[in-house]
């Protein structure tokens, strides 16, 4: 069942959230090391009836002043067997062609973020767009460790990557870095070693797949089999909270499905949802 269109306000700047699909996943894949005698009275709420945590796969549109500006760009064609890959119908049914996109940044390099950035003929999805990765990410994404990683994971981003440099529509960046006017990438590694966040007009913060689940607001520590270097992503995330609980920012990310300010409690965080996310 498709979504309503999903908006967040980031002070005037309309942002758009693109719901590629919906998935299920083990809170043994979410959260590394799961223990129901620890995180069980905490997780429980949120599984099915099969035992899986229900979790979506976002990408986001933001309207910029320079033009519009993609984070993400969901699974494109590379998980046929999952209803995924829908990012590009969400557009459509916004009115808007990939040619008008202008920019796109790539939060990380997994398939369900890089896959459709490439089209049927693995040409460039977003024809006019400049696209905006961490240079420490597209390296890592070239390499031969990322090629000989299990189930050909590396191939959407390989295929993405080579496309994009044939086109001449890559640029890497380095540090935090302003994308377009009121955009900034910030880096916030360890899910992946150069992957992105993203704040609009210092209101909403895109978290891309920091935080893969609500239970990582006070649980900073609980971290996903997913994530290549753990610890190093529970630091991100205290930083990161921490920059939003400071700033009021909106934290919001694509796999998490409800967003909300983050407010400082006693011994950590809280998200206070907001009433649309
Ligand atoms: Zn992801």
């Amino acid at each position: 069942m498709r979504e309503p269109d999903r908006r967040l306000d980031a002070k005037g700047v309309a942002c758009h959230v693109l719901i590629d699909g919906w998935r299920t996943v083990s809170p043994r894949f979410v959260f590394h090391g799961y223990d129901d005698d620890v995180q069980g009275e905490s997780v429980r709420p949120y599984l099915d009836t099969e035992g899986k945590l229900p979790g979506r796969v976002a990408a986001m549109l933001i309207e910029s002043a320079d033009g519009l500006v993609l984070v993400d760009a969901g699974n494109g064609r590379f998980a046929p067997e999952l209803d995924v890959g829908h990012v590009h119908e969400e557009l459509a049914s916004l009115g808007i062609p990939p040619w008008d996109i202008r920019c796109v940044i790539i939060t990380h390099g997994h398939a369900d973020h890089v896959g459709g950035l490439v089209g049927p003929r693995d040409e460039p999805a977003f024809p006019d767009a400049r696209h905006v990765i961490h240079r420490i990410e597209a390296e890592f994404w070239s390499s031969a460790e990322a090629q000989a990683l299990p189930n050909a994971a590396g191939l959407p981003a390989r295929t993405a990557l080579m496309a994009l440099l044939d086109a001449e529509l890559l640029d890497t960046v380095e540090g935090d870095a302003p994308v377009a006017t009121g955009i900034d990438a910030i880096e916030a590694p360890g899910h992946t070693p150069g992957h992105l966040a993203v704040i609009v007009n210092d209101a909403v913060l895109w978290a891309g797949d920091t935080f893969v689940s609500q239970l990582n607001i006070p649980h900073p520590e609980w971290v996903s089999l997913s994530d290549m270097d753990g610890r190093t992503n529970e630091a991100t995330r205290r930083r990161l909270l921490e920059r939003a609980a400071a700033a009021d920012l909106l934290l919001a990310a694509a796999h998490m499905s409800i967003s909300g300010t983050v407010a400082r409690t006693g011994d950590g965080y809280e998200l206070r949802p907001s009433e649309r996310s």
